[in-house]
Protein backbone atom coordinates (compact mmCIF):
# COMPACT_ATOMS: atom_id res chain seq x y z
CA UNK A 1 0.00 0.00 0.00
CA UNK A 2 1.02 3.49 -0.48
CA UNK A 3 1.74 5.83 1.91
CA UNK A 4 -1.06 8.63 1.92
CA UNK A 5 1.26 10.80 4.36
CA UNK A 6 2.16 14.37 1.96
CA UNK A 7 4.39 15.02 4.24
CA UNK A 8 7.49 13.24 2.97
CA UNK A 9 10.20 11.94 4.99
CA UNK A 10 12.14 9.82 2.73
CA UNK A 11 13.35 11.39 -0.89
CA UNK A 12 14.89 8.65 -3.89
CA UNK A 13 16.49 10.71 -6.43
CA UNK A 14 17.25 9.49 -10.05
CA UNK A 15 20.39 10.63 -11.75
CA UNK A 16 23.29 12.04 -9.75
CA UNK A 17 24.29 14.66 -12.46
CA UNK A 18 24.65 18.50 -11.25
CA UNK A 19 20.69 19.26 -10.34
CA UNK A 20 19.90 15.52 -8.97
CA UNK A 21 23.65 15.86 -6.88
CA UNK A 22 22.49 19.44 -6.06
CA UNK A 23 19.13 18.48 -4.90
CA UNK A 24 20.37 15.87 -2.39
CA UNK A 25 22.36 18.15 -0.73
CA UNK A 26 19.71 20.64 -0.54
CA UNK A 27 17.28 17.86 1.02
CA UNK A 28 19.76 16.39 3.15
CA UNK A 29 20.30 19.64 4.38
CA UNK A 30 16.54 19.86 5.67
CA UNK A 31 16.91 16.71 7.60
CA UNK A 32 15.50 13.94 4.70
CA UNK A 33 16.42 10.86 4.42
CA UNK A 34 18.09 10.73 0.56
CA UNK A 35 18.69 7.80 -1.93
CA UNK A 36 20.60 8.49 -4.99
CA UNK A 37 20.52 6.05 -7.82
CA UNK A 38 23.12 7.06 -10.41
CA UNK A 39 23.51 4.50 -14.05
CA UNK A 40 27.09 5.01 -14.22
CA UNK A 41 29.82 3.82 -12.06
CA UNK A 42 31.27 6.79 -9.31
CA UNK A 43 32.79 9.29 -11.57
CA UNK A 44 35.73 9.71 -9.33
CA UNK A 45 37.14 6.68 -9.68
CA UNK A 46 36.16 5.33 -12.94
CA UNK A 47 36.79 6.48 -16.88
CA UNK A 48 34.42 9.08 -17.75
CA UNK A 49 32.05 8.61 -20.61
CA UNK A 50 32.59 10.77 -23.34
CA UNK A 51 29.64 12.45 -24.79
CA UNK A 52 28.38 15.46 -23.19
CA UNK A 53 29.95 19.06 -23.12
CA UNK A 54 33.78 18.71 -21.18
CA UNK A 55 33.43 22.26 -20.06
CA UNK A 56 30.08 24.73 -19.07
CA UNK A 57 29.32 28.53 -18.57
CA UNK A 58 28.53 28.99 -14.83
CA UNK A 59 26.64 32.27 -13.75
CA UNK A 60 24.90 33.88 -11.45
CA UNK A 61 21.90 31.46 -10.88
CA UNK A 62 23.82 28.78 -10.62
CA UNK A 63 26.04 30.36 -8.53
CA UNK A 64 23.32 31.08 -6.10
CA UNK A 65 22.17 27.92 -5.77
CA UNK A 66 25.39 26.39 -4.77
CA UNK A 67 26.36 29.24 -2.50
CA UNK A 68 23.34 28.53 -0.42
CA UNK A 69 24.75 24.60 0.25
CA UNK A 70 27.77 26.55 0.86
CA UNK A 71 29.74 25.45 -1.89
CA UNK A 72 30.97 28.61 -3.54
CA UNK A 73 34.24 28.53 -2.25
CA UNK A 74 34.47 25.38 -3.36
CA UNK A 75 33.25 25.67 -6.70
CA UNK A 76 34.60 29.58 -8.08
CA UNK A 77 38.67 28.31 -7.84
CA UNK A 78 37.76 25.51 -10.76
CA UNK A 79 35.90 28.11 -12.54
CA UNK A 80 37.67 30.48 -15.02
CA UNK A 81 35.78 34.19 -15.29
CA UNK A 82 34.86 34.70 -19.17
CA UNK A 83 34.53 38.60 -18.95
CA UNK A 84 32.56 38.71 -22.98
CA UNK A 85 32.66 37.30 -26.77
CA UNK A 86 35.42 37.51 -28.44
CA UNK A 87 34.76 37.59 -32.17
CA UNK A 88 36.85 35.84 -34.51
CA UNK A 89 36.18 37.22 -37.97
CA UNK A 90 36.70 34.93 -40.92
CA UNK A 91 39.94 36.87 -41.87
CA UNK A 92 41.06 36.61 -38.05
CA UNK A 93 40.24 39.88 -36.78
CA UNK A 94 38.76 39.74 -32.71
CA UNK A 95 36.54 41.97 -32.09
CA UNK A 96 35.46 42.00 -27.98
CA UNK A 97 32.05 42.41 -27.08
CA UNK A 98 31.81 42.54 -23.37
CA UNK A 99 28.85 40.31 -21.13
CA UNK A 100 28.07 42.87 -18.55
CA UNK A 101 27.92 46.53 -18.05
CA UNK A 102 30.40 46.55 -15.51
CA UNK A 103 33.84 44.33 -15.00
CA UNK A 104 32.65 42.18 -12.09
CA UNK A 105 29.86 40.85 -14.48
CA UNK A 106 31.55 37.80 -15.70
CA UNK A 107 30.56 34.30 -16.41
CA UNK A 108 32.58 31.35 -15.77
CA UNK A 109 34.07 28.03 -17.42
CA UNK A 110 33.99 24.97 -15.19
CA UNK A 111 35.02 21.90 -16.34
CA UNK A 112 31.45 19.70 -15.74
CA UNK A 113 33.89 16.54 -14.71
CA UNK A 114 35.31 18.81 -11.83
CA UNK A 115 31.82 20.58 -11.09
CA UNK A 116 30.49 16.34 -10.51
CA UNK A 117 33.37 15.45 -8.66
CA UNK A 118 32.55 18.78 -6.15
CA UNK A 119 29.31 18.20 -6.06
CA UNK A 120 29.70 14.19 -5.15
CA UNK A 121 32.71 15.22 -2.61
CA UNK A 122 30.07 17.06 -0.83
CA UNK A 123 27.36 14.81 -0.67
CA UNK A 124 29.98 12.66 2.07
CA UNK A 125 29.67 12.91 5.56
CA UNK A 126 25.95 13.37 5.24
CA UNK A 127 24.28 10.22 7.27
CA UNK A 128 21.26 10.47 5.63
CA UNK A 129 22.60 10.65 2.08
CA UNK A 130 23.34 7.61 0.46
CA UNK A 131 24.34 7.04 -3.36
CA UNK A 132 23.97 4.04 -5.02
CA UNK A 133 26.08 4.13 -8.50
CA UNK A 134 25.46 1.79 -11.43
CA UNK A 135 22.15 1.54 -10.56
CA UNK A 136 19.76 2.28 -13.44
CA UNK A 137 16.26 3.40 -12.97
CA UNK A 138 14.50 1.26 -15.64
CA UNK A 139 10.98 1.96 -14.92
CA UNK A 140 8.71 3.24 -11.93
CA UNK A 141 5.10 2.00 -11.28
CA UNK A 142 3.14 4.87 -10.14
CA UNK A 143 0.76 2.85 -8.15
CA UNK A 144 2.88 1.23 -5.66
CA UNK A 145 5.64 3.50 -5.94
CA UNK A 146 8.12 1.28 -7.24
CA UNK A 147 11.59 1.45 -9.03
CA UNK A 148 12.82 -0.74 -10.85
CA UNK A 149 16.93 -0.19 -10.00
CA UNK A 150 18.93 -2.64 -13.19
CA UNK A 151 22.75 -3.26 -12.58
CA UNK A 152 23.94 -2.25 -15.81
CA UNK A 153 26.92 -4.69 -15.89
CA UNK A 154 24.82 -8.15 -14.89
CA UNK A 155 21.70 -6.98 -16.34
CA UNK A 156 19.43 -7.62 -12.97
CA UNK A 157 16.93 -5.84 -12.12
CA UNK A 158 15.52 -5.20 -8.52
CA UNK A 159 12.04 -3.35 -7.27
CA UNK A 160 12.91 -0.83 -4.97
CA UNK A 161 10.14 0.94 -2.87
CA UNK A 162 9.91 4.67 -2.67
CA UNK A 163 8.17 7.53 -0.43
CA UNK A 164 8.82 10.77 -2.74
CA UNK A 165 10.74 10.35 -6.18
CA UNK A 166 12.89 13.07 -7.64
CA UNK A 167 13.42 12.73 -11.50
CA UNK A 168 16.98 14.25 -11.98
CA UNK A 169 17.78 11.64 -14.51
CA UNK A 170 18.11 14.12 -18.00
CA UNK A 171 16.41 14.93 -20.74
CA UNK A 172 15.74 10.87 -21.67
CA UNK A 173 14.57 10.36 -18.34
CA UNK A 174 12.69 6.65 -17.24
CA UNK A 175 11.38 8.66 -14.35
CA UNK A 176 9.49 11.18 -16.56
CA UNK A 177 8.34 8.29 -18.81
CA UNK A 178 6.37 6.64 -16.19
CA UNK A 179 4.60 10.53 -15.79
CA UNK A 180 4.30 10.23 -19.76
CA UNK A 181 2.12 7.12 -19.92
CA UNK A 182 -0.74 8.79 -17.54
CA UNK A 183 -3.69 10.58 -18.80
CA UNK A 184 -3.43 13.72 -20.41
CA UNK A 185 0.26 13.77 -19.87
CA UNK A 186 1.79 17.12 -22.41
CA UNK A 187 5.16 16.11 -23.76
CA UNK A 188 6.98 17.62 -26.63
CA UNK A 189 10.41 17.21 -27.95
CA UNK A 190 12.48 19.14 -30.84
CA UNK A 191 15.82 18.76 -32.14
CA UNK A 192 17.69 20.76 -33.80
CA UNK A 193 19.13 20.39 -37.38
CA UNK A 194 22.26 21.13 -36.27
CA UNK A 195 24.56 18.67 -33.97
CA UNK A 196 27.82 19.00 -32.40
CA UNK A 197 31.38 18.17 -32.14
CA UNK A 198 34.02 18.57 -29.36
CA UNK A 199 37.72 19.51 -30.60
CA UNK A 200 41.02 20.56 -28.63
CA UNK A 201 43.37 23.74 -28.41
CA UNK A 202 45.86 22.20 -26.31
CA UNK A 203 48.11 24.24 -23.96
CA UNK A 204 51.01 26.08 -24.85
CA UNK A 205 54.59 24.26 -23.95
CA UNK A 206 54.78 26.25 -20.89
CA UNK A 207 51.24 25.33 -20.32
CA UNK A 208 49.64 28.73 -20.93
CA UNK A 209 46.72 29.09 -23.27
CA UNK A 210 47.33 29.62 -26.66
CA UNK A 211 43.93 32.41 -27.24
CA UNK A 212 43.36 35.07 -25.07
CA UNK A 213 42.19 33.40 -21.58
CA UNK A 214 38.83 35.47 -20.22
CA UNK A 215 36.47 35.31 -22.82
CA UNK A 216 34.53 33.10 -25.08
CA UNK A 217 35.63 32.90 -28.09
CA UNK A 218 33.71 32.33 -31.73
CA UNK A 219 34.26 32.14 -34.65
CA UNK A 220 30.48 32.89 -36.06
CA UNK A 221 30.17 31.68 -39.88
CA UNK A 222 26.24 32.25 -40.36
CA UNK A 223 24.55 28.62 -41.05
CA UNK A 224 27.51 27.26 -38.32
CA UNK A 225 29.97 28.53 -35.92
CA UNK A 226 32.83 27.00 -33.28
CA UNK A 227 33.33 28.40 -30.23
CA UNK A 228 36.10 27.56 -27.48
CA UNK A 229 36.07 28.04 -23.67
CA UNK A 230 39.25 28.04 -21.15
CA UNK A 231 39.99 25.14 -19.56
CA UNK A 232 42.34 25.47 -16.24
CA UNK A 233 44.70 23.25 -17.58
CA UNK A 234 45.44 25.46 -20.49
CA UNK A 235 43.65 23.75 -23.39
CA UNK A 236 40.78 24.92 -25.08
CA UNK A 237 37.58 22.78 -25.30
CA UNK A 238 35.88 24.13 -28.70
CA UNK A 239 32.66 23.26 -30.20
CA UNK A 240 31.85 22.92 -33.39
CA UNK A 241 28.28 23.61 -34.31
CA UNK A 242 27.08 22.64 -37.71
CA UNK A 243 24.41 20.99 -39.86
CA UNK A 244 23.51 17.25 -40.05
CA UNK A 245 22.71 17.69 -43.54
CA UNK A 246 23.04 19.98 -46.19
CA UNK A 247 25.64 21.61 -48.81
CA UNK A 248 27.82 22.52 -45.39
CA UNK A 249 27.12 19.56 -42.80
CA UNK A 250 28.56 16.90 -40.56
CA UNK A 251 27.30 14.58 -43.84
CA UNK A 252 30.11 15.83 -45.98
CA UNK A 253 32.87 16.32 -43.56
CA UNK A 254 33.49 12.27 -44.29
CA UNK A 255 37.03 11.97 -44.79
CA UNK A 256 40.53 13.85 -43.85
CA UNK A 257 40.88 16.18 -46.81
CA UNK A 258 37.53 16.98 -46.43
CA UNK A 259 37.80 18.30 -42.72
CA UNK A 260 41.28 19.75 -43.48
CA UNK A 261 39.64 21.69 -46.04
CA UNK A 262 36.27 22.84 -44.22
CA UNK A 263 38.53 24.32 -41.22
CA UNK A 264 41.19 26.13 -43.10
CA UNK A 265 38.78 27.63 -45.49
CA UNK A 266 36.21 28.92 -42.45
CA UNK A 267 38.88 28.62 -39.14
CA UNK A 268 41.92 29.37 -40.51
CA UNK A 269 43.52 31.59 -37.48
CA UNK A 270 42.29 28.36 -35.05
CA UNK A 271 43.11 25.15 -36.96
CA UNK A 272 47.02 25.76 -36.46
CA UNK A 273 46.33 25.22 -32.57
CA UNK A 274 44.62 22.06 -33.20
CA UNK A 275 46.95 19.18 -33.72
CA UNK A 276 44.74 16.91 -32.75
CA UNK A 277 41.86 18.12 -35.35
CA UNK A 278 41.38 15.25 -37.33
CA UNK A 279 41.83 12.75 -34.34
CA UNK A 280 39.38 14.23 -32.31
CA UNK A 281 36.98 15.33 -35.08
CA UNK A 282 36.61 11.69 -36.16
CA UNK A 283 37.02 10.14 -32.60
CA UNK A 284 34.29 12.20 -30.40
CA UNK A 285 30.79 11.90 -31.43
CA UNK A 286 28.49 14.01 -32.73
CA UNK A 287 25.80 14.90 -30.41
CA UNK A 288 22.49 15.92 -30.78
CA UNK A 289 20.90 18.84 -29.35
CA UNK A 290 17.24 19.06 -28.09
CA UNK A 291 14.04 20.86 -26.50
CA UNK A 292 11.76 18.88 -24.33
CA UNK A 293 8.53 20.68 -22.83
CA UNK A 294 6.40 18.41 -20.38
CA UNK A 295 3.67 19.04 -18.23
CA UNK A 296 2.74 18.74 -15.25
CA UNK A 297 6.16 18.24 -13.78
CA UNK A 298 4.57 15.87 -10.60
CA UNK A 299 2.51 13.23 -9.75
CA UNK A 300 0.21 13.31 -6.59
CA UNK A 301 2.83 14.84 -4.30
CA UNK A 302 5.00 11.57 -4.89
CA UNK A 303 7.08 12.28 -7.98
CA UNK A 304 8.68 15.71 -9.29
CA UNK A 305 11.15 16.40 -12.48
CA UNK A 306 13.87 18.53 -12.42
CA UNK A 307 16.49 19.65 -14.33
CA UNK A 308 16.77 18.64 -18.04
CA UNK A 309 14.22 15.72 -17.16
CA UNK A 310 11.85 18.50 -16.91
CA UNK A 311 12.87 20.77 -19.17
CA UNK A 312 15.92 20.38 -21.43
CA UNK A 313 16.73 23.33 -23.16
CA UNK A 314 19.46 23.65 -26.49
CA UNK A 315 22.65 24.99 -25.20
CA UNK A 316 22.97 28.61 -27.00
CA UNK A 317 22.62 30.72 -23.54
CA UNK A 318 24.96 28.70 -21.46
CA UNK A 319 21.67 28.33 -18.95
CA UNK A 320 20.63 24.40 -19.13
CA UNK A 321 22.82 24.02 -15.81
CA UNK A 322 22.30 27.20 -14.08
CA UNK A 323 18.23 26.94 -14.58
CA UNK A 324 18.63 23.58 -13.29
CA UNK A 325 20.58 24.43 -9.97
CA UNK A 326 17.94 27.43 -9.74
CA UNK A 327 15.27 24.62 -9.73
CA UNK A 328 17.37 22.89 -6.91
CA UNK A 329 16.79 26.40 -4.78
CA UNK A 330 13.44 26.98 -5.48
CA UNK A 331 12.31 23.17 -4.42
CA UNK A 332 14.09 23.84 -1.43
CA UNK A 333 12.12 27.24 -0.84
CA UNK A 334 8.76 25.74 -1.75
CA UNK A 335 9.12 22.70 0.46
CA UNK A 336 10.55 24.73 3.39
CA UNK A 337 7.50 27.42 2.34
CA UNK A 338 4.76 24.21 2.67
CA UNK A 339 6.43 22.84 5.77
CA UNK A 340 7.17 19.65 3.44
CA UNK A 341 3.95 19.05 2.27
CA UNK A 342 4.74 17.65 -0.89
CA UNK A 343 1.64 17.64 -2.72
CA UNK A 344 1.41 21.38 -1.72
CA UNK A 345 5.36 22.18 -2.97
CA UNK A 346 5.13 20.40 -5.98
CA UNK A 347 2.62 22.13 -7.28
CA UNK A 348 3.73 25.28 -5.85
CA UNK A 349 7.28 24.60 -7.66
CA UNK A 350 6.33 23.66 -11.24
CA UNK A 351 3.88 26.79 -11.04
CA UNK A 352 7.01 28.57 -10.10
CA UNK A 353 9.24 27.06 -12.90
CA UNK A 354 7.56 25.91 -16.14
CA UNK A 355 6.70 29.30 -17.36
CA UNK A 356 10.29 30.47 -16.57
CA UNK A 357 12.15 26.90 -18.41
CA UNK A 358 9.30 27.56 -21.55
CA UNK A 359 10.96 31.45 -21.47
CA UNK A 360 14.44 30.23 -21.77
CA UNK A 361 14.06 27.44 -24.06
CA UNK A 362 12.84 30.55 -26.17
CA UNK A 363 15.44 32.82 -25.25
CA UNK A 364 17.57 29.61 -25.86
CA UNK A 365 16.40 29.21 -29.56
CA UNK A 366 16.96 33.02 -30.32
CA UNK A 367 20.24 32.45 -28.99
CA UNK A 368 21.22 29.90 -31.71
CA UNK A 369 20.32 31.98 -34.39
CA UNK A 370 21.86 35.27 -32.61
CA UNK A 371 25.28 33.58 -31.83
CA UNK A 372 26.16 32.39 -35.41
CA UNK A 373 25.23 35.05 -37.18
CA UNK A 374 23.88 38.01 -35.53
CA UNK A 375 26.92 38.99 -33.42
CA UNK A 376 29.22 39.67 -36.42
CA UNK A 377 26.55 42.20 -37.90
CA UNK A 378 27.34 46.25 -37.33
CA UNK A 379 23.49 46.81 -36.91
CA UNK A 380 23.53 43.89 -34.00
CA UNK A 381 26.71 45.86 -32.60
CA UNK A 382 25.19 48.88 -32.55
CA UNK A 383 21.98 48.35 -30.70
CA UNK A 384 24.18 46.15 -28.30
CA UNK A 385 26.21 49.39 -27.56
CA UNK A 386 23.08 51.36 -27.52
CA UNK A 387 21.63 48.87 -24.82
CA UNK A 388 24.58 49.66 -22.79
CA UNK A 389 24.18 53.35 -22.98
CA UNK A 390 21.07 53.10 -22.13
CA UNK A 391 21.34 50.91 -19.31
CA UNK A 392 24.65 53.31 -17.80
CA UNK A 393 21.72 56.06 -17.74
CA UNK A 394 18.78 54.22 -16.93
CA UNK A 395 20.20 51.94 -14.55
CA UNK A 396 18.06 49.01 -13.20
CA UNK A 397 15.54 50.53 -15.19
CA UNK A 398 16.79 49.60 -18.31
CA UNK A 399 18.52 46.10 -18.35
CA UNK A 400 19.99 44.16 -21.61
CA UNK A 401 18.45 40.86 -21.70
CA UNK A 402 21.83 39.14 -21.42
CA UNK A 403 22.57 40.97 -18.18
CA UNK A 404 19.19 40.33 -16.97
CA UNK A 405 19.52 36.23 -18.05
CA UNK A 406 23.03 35.85 -16.48
CA UNK A 407 23.39 38.20 -13.50
CA UNK A 408 20.25 38.69 -11.99
CA UNK A 409 17.91 36.30 -10.26
CA UNK A 410 14.85 38.15 -12.72
CA UNK A 411 12.68 35.21 -13.37
CA UNK A 412 13.39 34.10 -17.00
CA UNK A 413 9.80 34.98 -18.62
CA UNK A 414 10.16 38.39 -16.35
CA UNK A 415 13.19 39.23 -18.19
CA UNK A 416 12.11 38.42 -21.65
CA UNK A 417 8.67 39.97 -21.67
CA UNK A 418 11.02 43.10 -20.05
CA UNK A 419 13.58 43.02 -22.91
CA UNK A 420 10.54 43.15 -25.39
CA UNK A 421 9.52 46.18 -24.02
CA UNK A 422 12.54 47.98 -24.07
CA UNK A 423 13.40 46.48 -27.59
CA UNK A 424 9.74 48.04 -28.51
CA UNK A 425 11.22 51.62 -27.00
CA UNK A 426 14.74 51.56 -27.89
CA UNK A 427 12.79 51.02 -31.76
CA UNK A 428 10.72 54.01 -31.42
CA UNK A 429 13.57 55.73 -30.06
CA UNK A 430 15.57 55.11 -33.19
CA UNK A 431 12.58 55.73 -35.71
CA UNK A 432 12.20 58.79 -33.73
CA UNK A 433 15.48 60.20 -34.10
CA UNK A 434 15.97 58.72 -37.97
CA UNK A 435 12.61 60.93 -38.46
CA UNK A 436 14.03 63.80 -36.93
CA UNK A 437 17.56 63.73 -38.69
CA UNK A 438 15.89 63.27 -42.26
CA UNK A 439 14.14 66.39 -41.05
CA UNK A 440 17.27 68.08 -40.27
CA UNK A 441 18.90 67.25 -43.43
CA UNK A 442 15.31 68.11 -45.44
CA UNK A 443 15.73 71.64 -43.39
CA UNK A 444 19.82 72.20 -44.15
CA UNK A 445 18.50 71.35 -47.87
CA UNK A 446 16.41 73.73 -47.84
CA UNK A 447 18.23 76.55 -45.96
CA UNK A 448 21.00 76.02 -49.06
CA UNK A 449 18.68 76.04 -52.13
CA UNK A 450 17.35 78.89 -51.05
C1 LIG B 1 26.92 20.87 -25.73
C2 LIG B 1 26.25 21.34 -24.48
C3 LIG B 1 26.74 22.47 -23.84
C4 LIG B 1 26.14 22.93 -22.68
N1 LIG B 1 26.62 24.06 -22.10
C5 LIG B 1 26.02 24.55 -21.00
C6 LIG B 1 26.51 25.72 -20.36
O1 LIG B 1 27.50 26.30 -20.81
N2 LIG B 1 25.89 26.18 -19.25
C7 LIG B 1 24.79 25.55 -18.74
O2 LIG B 1 24.23 26.03 -17.74
N3 LIG B 1 24.29 24.43 -19.31
C8 LIG B 1 24.87 23.92 -20.42
N4 LIG B 1 24.41 22.77 -20.99
C9 LIG B 1 23.21 22.12 -20.41
C10 LIG B 1 23.60 21.23 -19.24
O3 LIG B 1 24.53 20.27 -19.65
C11 LIG B 1 22.36 20.54 -18.71
O4 LIG B 1 21.30 21.44 -18.58
C12 LIG B 1 22.65 19.93 -17.33
O5 LIG B 1 23.64 18.96 -17.47
C13 LIG B 1 21.39 19.32 -16.77
O6 LIG B 1 21.70 18.64 -15.59
P1 LIG B 1 20.81 17.42 -15.12
O7 LIG B 1 21.44 16.94 -13.86
O8 LIG B 1 19.38 17.79 -15.13
O9 LIG B 1 20.95 16.33 -16.28
P2 LIG B 1 22.24 15.52 -16.74
O10 LIG B 1 23.44 16.36 -16.72
O11 LIG B 1 21.85 14.87 -18.02
O12 LIG B 1 22.43 14.42 -15.62
C14 LIG B 1 21.54 13.32 -15.54
C15 LIG B 1 22.20 12.26 -14.69
O13 LIG B 1 21.30 11.18 -14.57
C16 LIG B 1 21.96 9.96 -14.91
N5 LIG B 1 20.93 9.08 -15.48
C17 LIG B 1 20.33 9.18 -16.69
N6 LIG B 1 19.41 8.24 -16.84
C18 LIG B 1 19.41 7.53 -15.68
C19 LIG B 1 18.65 6.42 -15.23
N7 LIG B 1 17.72 5.86 -15.99
N8 LIG B 1 18.88 5.96 -13.99
C20 LIG B 1 19.86 6.52 -13.20
N9 LIG B 1 20.60 7.56 -13.57
C21 LIG B 1 20.37 8.06 -14.81
C22 LIG B 1 23.02 10.36 -15.91
O14 LIG B 1 24.07 9.41 -15.98
C23 LIG B 1 23.47 11.68 -15.32
O15 LIG B 1 24.44 11.51 -14.34
C24 LIG B 1 25.01 22.26 -22.14
C25 LIG B 1 24.53 21.11 -22.77
C26 LIG B 1 25.14 20.66 -23.92
C27 LIG B 1 24.60 19.41 -24.59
Amino acid sequence: MVNDLMVAQNFTICGAGPAGTLAALYLARQGYQVTLYERHPDLRTAPVPRGRSINLALSTRGLRALAAVGLDPVIRPLAIPMRGRMIHSPQGELTFQPYGRTPDETIFSISRHRLNHALLDATTGWPNLDIHFSSRCVGLDLASMTLDIEDPLTRTVRPVRAQTVVGADGAFSAVRQALQRTDRYDYAQTFLPHGYKELTIPALPDGSHALPKNYLHIWPRQDFMLIALPNLDGSFTCTLFLAYEGAESFAQLTDDDAIRRFFDRHFPDVTPLMPTLLEDFKHNPTGSMVTIRCFPWQYAGRVVLIGDAAHAVVPFYGQGMNASFEDCFILDECLRRHNGDTRMAFRDYQQRRKVNTDALAELAYDNYLEMRAKVASPWFLFRRRLEYLMSAVLGDRFLPLYTMVSFTHIPYAEARARARRQEQWLDAGLLLGGLLGCFFLLWLLWQWVR
